[in-house]
């Protein structure tokens, strides 16, 4: 029976250690700043602007969150932008995606300044993270390496099967597992024989979004088993990308979901965030 991965444990660990760390940047005149740019009101992505500004007050954290109607221009989003570039108390930017049709995302992530690119989705920091170079990286992949790191799994050497190719997660997991020595394979819709590349890997990392679509009998004796996939089913349940129960019997290790991957995300925004204002308390940037 696998070991869980308890991502609310970790995050609740490494969020104490940020609290610390504010508390003495404050103590140098410096408060970490993020705003939360949403535009639009779906209720999923209020949701998730409102989680990251709770998370980041009761760091003691400074936030400030910006709502702009769903009809706001590209011209006028990017003029907040760029306010929000000069603005000394603001260290991290995070515009919360999707955007509405009329907006070009891509124009607008590259807007925002790289040294407060907190989600790490700017062509010059997925450059760095490409070259292996100190960057932010992106939220949701740097929990995943985290979680495993607090596992106990070394990657060198091991075979790697990423399923998912998206922007910000399964490309960007996958280069930081070959930046950790593992062979690495990335599977997406077009990938023949999942269930094979699935079945030859120690570690499985699923960024897919389809609901339990990883069979546990895919999943090889002893490997160890990254949910990133959460899917609502029915009304209130919650599911992985993999069949849980069935691969937990199988793997070494396994994260559940909820309580796996999704406590990470927003506990390494706020760690980025908080390594933004160090470097501009330094003036490195
Ligand atoms: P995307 O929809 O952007 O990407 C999904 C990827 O899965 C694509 O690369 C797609 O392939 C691939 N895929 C889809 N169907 C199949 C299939 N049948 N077989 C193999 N590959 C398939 O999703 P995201 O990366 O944004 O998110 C993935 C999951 O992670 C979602 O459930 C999302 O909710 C969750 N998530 C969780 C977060 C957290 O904090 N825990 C944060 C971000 C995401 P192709 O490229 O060929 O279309």
């Amino acid at each position: 029976m696998a070991t869980i991965i308890d991502g609310k444990a970790i995050a609740e660990k490494i969020r104490a250690d940020l609290a610390a760390q504010v508390k003495e940047l404050q103590a140098r005149g410096i408060t970490p700043g993020l705003a939360t740019v949403l535009v639009g009101s779906d209720p999923a992505s209020e949701v998730y602007v409102r989680m990251k500004g709770d998370a980041c007050n009761k760091l003691g954290m400074h936030s400030v969150k910006i709502t702009r109607p769903a009809e706001t221009t590209e011209e006028e989003l990017l003029a907040l932008i760029n306010e929000l570039n000069s603005d000394p108390a603001i260290h991290g930017i995070l515009v919360q995606l999707p955007l509405p049709p009329q907006i070009n995302a891509d124009r607008v992530l590259e807007a925002i300044s790289p040294a407060k690119d907190v989600d790490g989705f700017h062509p010059y920091n997925v450059g760095r993270l490409v070259t292996g170079k100190p960057t932010f990286q992106p939220c949701t992949p740097y929990g995943v390496m985290v979680m495993l790191q607090e596992a106990g799994v070394d990657l060198a050497g091991k075979e790697v099967v990423v399923v998912g190719r998206s922007n910000i997660v399964g490309k960007p997991v996958a280069l930081m597992c070959l930046q950790r020595n593992a062979t690495v394979t990335i599977c997406h819709s077009k990938t023949r024989d999942l269930p094979g590349r699935v079945r030859a890997a120690d570690v499985v990392i699923a960024a897919v979004g389809v609901p339990e679509m990883i069979k546990g009998d895919w999943i090889k004796e002893g490997a160890v088993v990254i949910d990133v996939g959460v899917n609502r089913v029915g009304e209130k349940k919650l599911v992985g990308d993999v069949e849980f129960a069935a691969a937990a019997e199988r793997a070494s290790a396994i994260t559940p979901v909820p309580g796996g991957v999704g406590p990470m995300t927003i506990t390494m925004l706020l760690h980025n965030t908080l390594e933004a204002a160090k470097m501009a308390g330094s003036g490195n940037r």
